[in-house]
Order: C-alpha cells, then sequence, then structure tokens
C-alpha cells in the first residue's frame, strides 16, 4: 500500500470560530510550536495505491470560496492519473472535503470512480430535506455542495456502517464533528508500528492548538461536546499507541505521532515524511 499526501491549499478562517479560546492565546499556543500566529487551515486529501484499488481519500475544496484548489495540480506532481482513481472514501461531506469531487450541475471529476464510500449517518443528514430547510442561511450552501458531490457518483455510492470495508483499510467511527464523521486506518490493524497509519479527518482544524486544549471546538461542529469528548479519547488512545497519524487539516510534513504532555497532548510532525 503506498499512501501520497496531497495539499489541496489552504484556507483562511477567524479564530472566532474556535469556542473555549480566545485569539491571543491560540496565537501564543501556535508561536510556543514555531508556527505562524494566523488562523489558516492546511487542506490535505490523499491517493492509496493497492495491488488492485486506487483510492483518492477526502478532495480537498475545489476552489470553492477561494479554498484550497490544488488536488488536480497536486495529483500532476505525483504523477497520478485522475482517470486511475476508481475508489472515493469519505471523511465527512463538509465543503472544504467534498468540493473536489465536482463541477457544477453534478458532473463527476473523477470519471472511472466505481464505489464511493461513506458513512450512511453522513448521507442520510446531508439529504434530509427537512434538515435541510431548518438549516440556517448561511449553512445551507454547505448542503447544495454535499449534494451536488454526492448526486455527481450517483449508483457508484457505497453507504457503511461496518468497520472493514476494503482490504487493509478499516473505517474508525468518530461521530461529532459531523454525524458520520469517519477515520480511516490503514495497513494491518494492530493498532501499533510503523505499518499502520490513521487518517483521522478533522479531529483537529487547528492541530496544535486542539491538541494543546483538546475541549476547544469549532463552528462547524455538529454536536461540539460529542466531537470534544472523541478527540479526547482519541488523543489519549493515540498518545498510548503510538500510532502514525494525518489529517485533513494537518501541516507539511503531515504525519506525526501524538505524545502526552501533562494533562494534554502535543503532536510532533515527522521529520522527512513526504508531501507533494
Ligand atoms: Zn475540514
Amino acid at each position: 500500500m503506498t499512501v501520497t499526501m496531497l495539499s489541496d491549499g489552504y484556507l483562511d478562517v477567524s479564530f472566532e470560530l474556535l469556542d473555549g479560546i480566545d485569539a491571543a492565546r491560540a496565537e501564543a499556543l501556535l508561536e510556543q510550536r514555531g508556527a505562524p500566529p494566523l488562523p489558516r487551515m492546511n487542506i490535505n486529501a490523499y491517493v492509496v495505491q493497492t495491488a488492485d484499488r486506487t483510492i483518492l481519500i477526502d478532495s480537498g475544496a475545489g476552489g470553492i470560496n477561494g479554498w484550497g484548489g490544488r488536488l488536480q495540480v497536486a495529483l500532476a506532481a505525483a504523477g497520478i492519473d485522475p482517470l486511475e482513481i476508481d475508489t472515493i472514501l469519505l471523511t465527512h461531506a463538509h465543503p472544504d472535503h467534498i468540493g473536489g469531487l465536482a463541477g457544477p450541475l453534478q458532473t463527476p471529476i473523477f470519471r472511472n470512480v466505481q464505489h464511493l464510500f461513506v458513512h450512511e449517518k453522513e448521507l442520510a443528514f446531508w439529504r434530509d430535506d427537512a434538515i435541510y430547510s431548518n438549516a440556517p442561511d448561511g449553512f445551507r450552501p454547505f448542503f447544495d455542495v454535499a449534494r451536488n458531490a454526492l448526486n455527481a457518483y450517483g449508483e457508484k455510492l457505497v453507504p457503511f456502517r461496518q468497520e472493514s470495508i476494503l482490504p487493509g483499510i478499516q473505517t474508525v467511527p468518530l461521530f461529532g464533528h459531523t454525524p458520520g464523521h469517519t477515520g480511516y486506518l490503514l495497513g494491518n490493524g494492530s493498532g501499533n508500528g510503523s505499518d499502520s497509519l490513521l487518517i483521522w479527518g478533522d479531529i483537529v482544524h487547528f492541530p496544535h492548538i486542539q491538541m494543546a486544549q483538546p475541549a476547544v471546538t469549532i463552528a462547524f461542529d455538529s454536536d461540539p461536546a460529542q466531537a470534544a469528548r472523541i478527540r479526547g479519547q482519541l488523543l489519549d488512545r493515540m498518545a498510548t499507541d503510538k500510532l502514525t497519524i494525518t489529517g485533513m487539516h494537518f501541516n507539511s510534513p503531515t504525519t506525526g505521532s501524538v505524545q502526552r504532555d501533562g494533562g494534554a497532548y502535543v503532536l510532533n510532525y515527522d521529520l522527512w515524511s513526504p508531501v507533494i
């Protein structure tokens, strides 16, 4: 299994989206870790090549609202033809993860995809007309982007709830950020050692901030209390298991491990891991 980490670019937000921390403290935490004190989130996607599949995990933002949009350039740089991609796995259906999947009018960008895996709860949420009509005006475009992308793949959608979806790939339910938010554990699944990698989606949006203060939530969380609880549990497990982890909003070099730091955690990025 070969995993290629691709940068779709970034998106700028505001620290005001974070709940449980003020901007000055957020900036200080970034500076402590040697990062610029900016409310800027990297956006990553991943390609996993196995003996019989070429799998894309999430798709970046596709340039929606000026966010990201570099995925096709990154694929070309990696020498991966988008038409080789036969399988897509989604962590969740927020626009910065699904925006690169389709053009206007439900036009699929990855035309040879045979299966698009998404948790059944995630699919049900974005397709629920009652939730859509009760959503605040500012949130409704999220549904429009998700529906456009999901409908573009029509009968190729594979809603799942089981743990093991493909050889060497297990789903890890991490509900809270969205109703069906899911991580993917690649490798032998033993939970330790360098031959496994957990792609944990949006467990953190600002890795250094939310590992130092796991209770900090973001306005995009569907269920902030559950998102914070799951983050705390997973960080504890990862610090014990010493698993290699990565996420859609990690900075380069993209993979790392979680280490305990008093009552909280720090992310130690792996040096020399390749990213394109
Ligand atoms: Zn995200």
